[in-house]
């Protein structure tokens, strides 16, 4: 039922995805090359099928490491890219997915 943290971290995801993808791959804002495409698909269906639903932490601090090997070592780049980017590019996004790292609780409004 309560999946709305689940599509709250897919967007956060699919921005990073972007973000790296427009940084490592070409200058298109919108669109993910054939690669980046079929990362985040993985990355989303992952999370649809991650055993701990809403509870969940973000997947870096989780200890099912649900990813095959070379997904895993792709999205850690993107996080490794993206990750201290989303704070200055995206703030409310990035304060959001900090809060919820933090405690879990109240989301700040919509941007
Ligand atoms: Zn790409």
């Amino acid at each position: 039922m309560a999946r709305k943290g689940l599509a709250r971290e897919g967007e956060t995801i699919g921005v990073m995805v972007r973000m790296y993808c427009a940084a490592h791959h070409g200058d298109h804002d919108r669109a993910l090359c054939a690669e980046c495409d079929e990362l985040l698909r993985y990355a989303l269906q992952r999370l649809e099928r991650c055993p701990f639903g809403d509870g969940k932490g973000p997947c870096s601090k989780c200890e099912v490491h649900c990813y095959k090997p070379d997904m895993r070592a792709q999205v850690q780049a993107v996080m490794r890219y993206a990750g201290p980017r989303m704070l200055t590019r995206h703030p409310v996004m990035g304060l959001r997915h900090v809060v919820k790292s933090l405690k879990g609780g109240k989301q700040p409004a919509r941007e």
